[in-house]
């Protein structure tokens, strides 16, 4: 399919008359829409909520518009709940989804009542023994071990992941959690990243469900909430069929009604927690071309770098390019596109055809709305870039400014000397 960006070449050319490039662009419009669509397709299920994976784009502004749209947050550190927290939003609205967790981050989720999420059958003791109790409401992360595939193949290797407890520690864990006080339990899996099929949540559903059911026949506890976590996945290549929602929606309905509501279930309520799928496309970084370069293959030099936008670097991961004002110009260039970390690796696009690039053209590059800005690092002292959303009337607000040089040596307050001098 072909893949548009949701912004103009005149309304580019109008933001960058204020803010400089390279920056995140966020699309309230797109956001909007697409959390509606997401709602209407569990709609079917009364407690339906998203618990939006604040790792993927840990903006408050974003955050508070997602909140205002019905959605809770996804925690999995001290920042992500001090953020949550800072939004208002706090209690059952926020799932604590960790690992390897520090004592103090359980104590700051319990203080905001948030639903915790255990990865592991020995944070039962730790969290007892941290903050004194377990919550009547406790969830319990699990992780069948083995390859997870469903019929079009192979989707991921959970026997390899570090997450979750095995279905022994799962059920004496349940056992152990009721003893201790423990009212309302939830099921948490994440078997499988960016997903794009259709198959994926049901799949992983069915296989929920069925354990919701084994859990009440073998230890007559009752799961309130069954956590399907992330994984919906984004079409970073035109090539790719994005996933539909609606469809994803009626498959784990069918599910449901096939499994939970015949052993007298119907009741269980449906969570999830998605990053990639609520915000990826929904967000570009926005940057110019500055140098060309001809040696043994053809270059060009844009202003933002792997420190602004890490997936192509560390994952090799395509990201989608448009030159604006040259959209339907011919693809009849082959280029690198690259940053200018001192680093071979940071490269936006490699051998990729595209029309002609002059010095100056603004490029879109596409899907960056998750673990975009998110995953920007300092390294060769490159500074995190603005983010600004594209607000529904058309103009841009900033959201987040663009760190500076200040901000950068900031952590040096044991130099005063040094301090003085940056000044
Ligand atoms: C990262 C993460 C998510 C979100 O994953 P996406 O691929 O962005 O949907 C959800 N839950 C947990 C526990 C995660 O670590």
């Amino acid at each position: 399919m072909k893949k548009e960006t949701f912004v103009t070449k005149e309304q580019l050319e109008e933001i960058v008359k204020e803010y400089p490039t390279p920056f995140h662009l966020y699309d309230e419009k797109g956001i909007r829409e697409n959390i509606k669509a997401l709602r209407e397709a569990f709609a079917w299920n009364n407690g339906y909520k998203e618990y939006f994976a604040v790792k993927a784009t840990p903006n408050p502004f974003l955050i508070k518009m997602l909140h205002e749209c019905g959605c809770g947050t996804d925690c999995s550190s001290m920042a992500e709940l001090v953020l949550s927290d800072a939004c208002d939003i706090r209690g059952e609205d926020v799932m604590f989804s960790s690992n390897e967790t520090p004592a103090e981050e359980y104590k700051k989720a319990a203080e905001l009542g948030a639903i915790i999420n255990l990865d592991d059958f020995t944070h039962i003791d730790f969290l007892e023994q941290t903050i004194g109790k377990i919550p009547e409401t406790i969830s319990m992360r699990y992780n069948p071990g083995g390859i997870f595939e469903v019929c079009n193949g192979i989707m991921d290797n959970p026997g390899e992941a570090k997450y979750g407890v095995t279905k022994e520690q799962l059920f004496e864990g349940y056992k152990i959690l009721k003893e201790k006080g423990a009212k309302r339990f939830g099921l948490h899996s994440f078997l499988a990243s960016n997903t794009v099929t259709n198959e994926y949540y049901p799949a992983l559903a069915r296989t929920l469900f069925e354990l919701v059911v084994e859990i009440k026949e073998t230890l007559g506890i009752e799961i309130s909430f069954v956590n399907l976590s992330g994984g919906v996945g984004i079409a970073y290549h035109p090539d790719q069929t994005a996933n539909d929602i609606a469809a994803i929606g009626r498959l784990v309905h069918q599910a449901y009604d096939e499994v939970l509501v015949p052993a007298g279930l119907g009741d269980v309520s449906i969570f999830t927690e998605l990053g990639r799928f609520v915000m990826g496309p929904y967000g570009c970084l926005v940057t110019r071309a500055v140098h060309e370069k001809h040696i043994y293959k053809e270059y060009i030099g844009v202003d933002a770098c792997a420190a602004n936008l890490m997936r192509p670097a560390m994952y090799g991961a395509y990201h989608h390019i448009t030159v604006m004002g040259k959209e339907d110009a011919p693809c009849d260039h082959k280029y690198d596109i690259v940053g200018a970390l001192c680093e071979n690796n940071d490269k936006f696009a490699i051998d990729r055809m595209l029309p002609e690039i002059e010095k100056g053209d603004l490029l879109v590059i596409h899907d960056t709305g998750a673990h975009g800005f998110a995953m920007g690092y300092n390294y060769n002292g490159r500074l995190w870039s603005a983010e600004l959303l594209l607000q529904e009337d058309g103009t841009a607000k900033l959201i987040r400014r663009a760190q500076t040089i200040a901000d950068y040596f900031a952590t040096f307050d044991c130099f005063e000397e040094f301090q003085g001098k940056l000044q």
